[in-house]
């Protein structure tokens, strides 16, 4: 496909998402990667619906409209024949997967308890990119806020309105609605923040003991230098296993952590795409290197899911995610490395978890 098509041409030629009738299933809220804005997805995010209760993995852009057509909601007192989110994991602190926190919980304003799962502070240094650039620290005060802060600071930015609700409609108080649980698998040891130490070889950790509704969720650190720390997470239920890479390179933990998994939802970039547009760049090499150490290509995707020996690869996140590469372009790449059945995302997809 030539760059830069119209939109309305892409999405005319795009499949129509996956449906499923299945009681318990993953869907693909958003499968673009980036903060940027895009026509044709939304921002990444991800639901794993066991019976009544939804699981939210990353909150993109868009994701809060997303989860309402997906038939899921976050106000299971105004919309109880819904399947209710109960839980929010984040796999990491880039604005491309938590954009949509404020209208998750300004917007929805859960009445129940909402638990949400993120990284500890990253801390200090943030490393400089090429190392010997000179770079302002934005907040020197507090530069790497982690999951509950975050959380706190998004909701006192809307502390009038919050009030007013409460005042004038009788609403709950939403700050009481969330409970933050920042995670830290590196056991606060972990100070280095290159490729060499961010994700030191590790067993998965259950971050999430077994609900109600049988499910599990654990969690590894995964390969996305500068960021520390950053996830992948595992979705054990009664019914099957989905595996969510997060943001990273080929990565070790990805493999174990979806070890046998029924599904892996794993990033892809197309590094070479991109790497043309930054061609006139004088550190083109370098800054090549810098984009491809932190996410996959489609080939190594293929290895990764062949060597955790997973049921289906789903390709989401995808960088550079509008209008450059098709879901068939994507898949084709993949498909020579991987035995198993593989689909590229596109929004609203929905796979049922049977077992
Ligand atoms: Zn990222």
């Amino acid at each position: 496909m030539a760059e830069r098509a119209d939109w309305r041409e892409v999405l005319a030629q795009r499949r129509d998402p996956r449906h499923s009738n299945a009681e318990h299933r993953l869907i693909l809220l958003g499968t673009a990667g980036g903060s940027n804005p895009k026509a044709t997805r939304s921002g990444y995010a991800n639901a794993v619906v066991v019976g009544d209760a939804a699981y939210l993995v990353d909150c993109g852009e868009g994701a809060h409209r997303q989860l309402w057509r997906a038939g899921l909601t976050l106000n299971p007192v105004r919309d109880p024949d819904r399947p209710a989110v109960r839980a929010l994991f984040v796999t990491h602190l880039h604005a491309d997967h938590v954009m949509d926190l404020a209208n998750l919980l300004v917007g929805s304003w859960p009445p129940h308890v909402v638990d949400i799962y993120g990284p500890v502070p990253a801390g200090l240094p943030i490393p400089v990119f090429p190392p010997d650039a000179a770079r302002p620290l934005a907040f020197p005060d507090a530069p790497t806020p982690g999951m509950r802060a975050v959380v706190d600071q998004v909701l006192r930015a809307f502390a009038y309105n919050i009030n007013l609700r409460i005042a004038d409609e009788g609403r709950t108080p939403v700050t009481e609605s969330v409970r933050v649980h920042e995670l830290d698998l590196g056991g606060g040891e972990i100070r280095g923040r290159d490729e060499a130490s961010v994700a030191p070889d590790m067993e998965p950790v259950v971050v999430y003991p077994e609900d109600d509704h049988g499910v599990t969720v654990s969690a590894v650190l995964v390969q996305h230098a500068p960021v520390f720390p950053a996830f992948g997470f595992r979705f054990d239920t009664p019914h099957g296993s989905v595996v969510f890479s997060g943001d990273t390179g080929p990565c070790a933990n990805v493999v174990r952590l979806a070890h046998g998994a029924d599904i892996l939802v794993h990033e892809v970039i197309d590094v070479e795409l991109l790497a043309r547009r930054l061609r006139q760049l004088p550190n083109y090499d370098a800054v090549r290197n810098h984009l491809a150490s932190a996410h996959s290509t489609p080939e190594q995707v293929g290895g990764i899911a062949t060597r955790a020996g997973v049921g289906t690869l789903v390709l989401s996140h995808l960088v550079p995610g509008d209008l450059d590469v098709t879901e068939a372009e994507w898949e084709a790449r993949v498909a020579p490395c991987f035995a198993g059945e593989v689909v590229c995302g596109v929004d609203l997809d929905e796979f049922p978890l049977i077992r």
